[in-house]
């Protein structure tokens, strides 16, 4: 969600972005260590973590003291993901990988970007969007597949639309002999650079196949608790909040909340494609 910004214009949205924000617990062994404004997911088992998403550059130092405030080290995460690769979700995960030595896994169009440090033609943010470091060592991963870290099991599912590489993340988290099926789900928005259309696009023919996958898969995947890139659209802060003042039951899990972000895309899309049926002026 980086309209109109490139490597040129200062980032407006930035400095609100990378407010400091307190480590907590999702759910069971899952955790917010990102800062207030960009999701980063972190998993951790015994026997090594997994981390979705690296914000911005400027994120990583705050990321890698939240992990550590947690009692846990960036040196034990074996593996990091990511949703999309605009530099507010992957800026920050070069530098995580070389402090960690984690294996990079993406899509096999986010995985091009990462090793080349920009997004491509086909991005319906090409023009407008910061450079992210390049990544020299990235594996690419098919859709549906399961990664296995110590304990946890994280299965990727392509989301795309937002980019052409977008990826959704699905695992199990349990506290005592309760498991929920927590979701990290990729930006569903139809953003885009000046002159792009979603409806008609050389670059990105289909895109609009792909947001269709994207709210299909939202609409049936199994979802107790949601996160997304930008905490605040799966309300996260409200739920954290009224977890702290002592709801029952845990305002974190909400099993409709994937059906209703599925929901919300399509309609935004649907105000966007009618946006673009207005023929423009001469
Ligand atoms: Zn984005």
């Amino acid at each position: 969600m980086a309209m109109g910004q490139s490597a040129a214009a200062p980032c407006a949205n930035c400095l609100a972005w990378n407010r400091p924000q307190t480590p907590f617990r999702i759910f069971g062994n899952t955790y917010y260590v990102g800062p207030h404004g960009l999701s980063t997911i972190l998993i951790t088992s015994t026997s090594g973590h997994v981390l979705i998403d690296g914000a911005l550059p400027e994120s990583t130092e705050q990321i890698v003291a939240n992990i550590r405030s947690l009692g846990f080290r960036i040196e034990d995460v074996k593996l990091i993901l990511n949703s999309h690769v605009h530099f507010d979700h992957a800026g920050g995960i070069a530098e995580l990988q070389r402090l960690s030595g984690a294996r990079v896994m993406a899509s096999k169009w986010s995985a091009a970007v990462m090793r080349k440090g920009g997004v491509g033609r086909g991005d319906p943010q090409f023009g407008a969007l910061r450079p992210i470091a390049p990544l020299k060592n990235v594996s690419e991963l098919r859709d549906g597949e399961s990664f296995q870290v110590g304990a946890i099991a994280v299965t990727a599912h392509l989301t795309p639309g937002h980019t052409p590489g977008g990826t959704s993340w699905t695992w199990k988290s349990c506290e005592a002999r309760t498991c929920r099926d927590m979701v990290y789900a990729d930006s569903l928005t139809p953003v885009s650079s000046a002159g792009f259309r979603f409806s008609k696009n050389r670059e990105y023919p289909g895109a609009l196949e792909d947001f269709e996958k994207a709210f299909v898969f939202l609409e049936a995947v199994p979802c107790d608790v949601l996160v997304t890139t930008h905490p605040e659209n799966s309300d996260l802060w409200d739920r954290l909040q009224a977890r702290d003042e002592g709801a029952t039951p845990d305002p974190m899990v909400d099993s409709g909340a994937c059906r209703r972000l599925a929901l919300r895309g399509r309609e935004q899309l649907r105000r966007r494609l009618a946006d673009e049926a207005v023929p423009e002026r001469p």
